[in-house]
């Protein structure tokens, strides 16, 4: 069992200690692993993730020497194992000198104590139990035993946290016996069975038992914001972030919504109305424009009818759009052939990707589905449909017009015979 040196201080950064052996790296586990007498090096466990840093001999001087430790596991009979990325300038017996990344440390410290703060804020105000944590590269969640939260209780948590936090209450360690900790009204009590509990205690505010790393007092958490709030199935999942996290966050926050705010020409808190304004406009828009083409395609359909003779009783309309889109040959398609009973329109678009779409008019005798099959099969697409519309699409534009000439002699052969 390796000897936890963060238990009684979370701001050991450096420390020394023995290489008691080295795992070599497996099928299951890639990487080699050091196994020290003593470490202060976090690994990961009850939601908070592990240090990293350096482990290099004693005798040895100067930055990146020795072994990279690039993560720290736990097994369960309390070893600790600092993967490493090569064990090669260490060996069994070895005096080495451990240095963890302290920035790293240090922003764990602030997440994990923040936890324990809001958690208990959301017990004190509004009786919500945390039932899990997640500490993430950029953001931390917890999950609240409750049905839902509002906006306002969110930031009368936050609120409580942060006057907490300024208060820079102490927090401190202490170890009692499972027995002794039945009666001390703790936040939460690990159901695993220890012969000794470590407690932490921010004065007059919160007890639990963790096994964690904590700042000092309450004001190096430097601050708690609140952010996303979703609905899971244990409850609330509830997004955090302390300390630099939290700074380096609003500052991204703020950039995001500054340069949002630019565009709409607009002061920072009026962008969600500008926004509410610029897509009504747009819907507005959409409406007037869709009625306008709709108007267009009506006018067009009438011109192209108009423009094709009348052949045994029908008019075959056939034409290429290089500047109309699909919806729009669509709808030209549905106004040739319903506006008129004698009519078989088909279209083309070449804007884009090229797309066909055949339709004739109810009581036709041919079948759009069956002529676009064959259209496509020509040109290297797919495609199908009903018997009165059809849709397809190619992926070149080239011998699109021969082919739509071809279906259109095809339908005279059909009526000659
Ligand atoms: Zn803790």
């Amino acid at each position: 069992m390796t000897a936890r040196l963060y238990y009684d201080d979370s701001f050991l950064y450096e420390f020394d200690a023995q290489v008691m052996e080295i795992v070599p790296g497996s099928q299951a586990e890639a990487r080699p692993a050091v196994i020290l007498d003593r470490t202060a090096f976090y690994p990961t466990s009850g939601g908070q993730v592990f240090d990293t840093g350096w482990i290099a001999p004693a005798d040895a001087s100067g930055e990146g020497v020795g072994s990279e430790v690039v993560e720290v596991t736990e097994r369960e009979d309390g070893t600790i194992l600092h993967l490493v990325r090569d064990a090669a300038p260490l060996s069994r017996g070895m005096r080495i000198h451990g240095k963890i990344d302290a920035l790293r440390r240090l922003d764990h410290i602030q997440q994990h104590t923040g936890q324990h703060v809001l958690s208990a804020a959301f017990i004190r105000l509004f009786n919500a139990p945390t039932v899990s944590f997640h500490m993430g590269n950029e953001s931390c969640t917890i999950d609240l035993d409750t049905k839902a939260l509002t906006s306002d209780q969110v930031g009368a948590a936050e609120r409580l946290a942060n006057e907490i936090i300024l208060e820079n209450r102490p927090v401190e360690i202490r170890y009692v016996s499972p027995e002794e900790a039945q009666g001390m009204g703790l936040r939460k009590i690990p159901t695993v069975g220890r012969p000794e509990l470590r407690l932490i205690a921010i004065q007059d505010f919160d007890l639990t038992a963790c096994g964690g790393t904590h700042v000092r007092g309450t004001g190096q958490i430097g601050c708690i914001l609140l952010r996303k709030i979703d609905k899971v199935r244990q409850g609330v999942r509830l997004e955090f972030v302390c300390g630099q996290r939290a700074v380096v966050t609003a500052r991204r926050d703020y950039s995001a919504l500054a340069e949002a705010a630019a565009l709409c020409s607009a002061p920072l808190w009026d962008v969600p109305q500008q926004i509410r304004k610029v897509r009504e406009d747009a819907k507005i828009t959409h409406r007037a424009s869709e009625q306008l083409l709709d108007e267009l395609a009506g006018h067009l359909a009438a011109r192209l009818i108009a423009q094709t003779p009348i052949d045994m009783g029908r008019r075959v309309v056939i034409g290429v759009f290089a500047d109309r889109d699909l919806l729009f040959i669509r709808l030209l398609a549905q106004k040739c052939a319903r506006g008129t009973d004698n009519v078989i329109a088909l279209l083309a678009s070449t804007c884009g990707p090229t797309a066909l779409v055949f339709a004739q008019s109810p009581g036709q005798p041919f079948d759009m589905g069956v002529l676009m099959k064959e259209a496509v099969a020509k040109l290297g697409g797919r495609g199908g449909g009903g018997r009165d519309l059809a849709h397809g699409g190619t992926a070149e534009s080239k011998g699109v017009e021969p082919v739509l000439a071809e279906i259109k002699e095809k339908l005279l052969d059909y009526r000659s015979t």
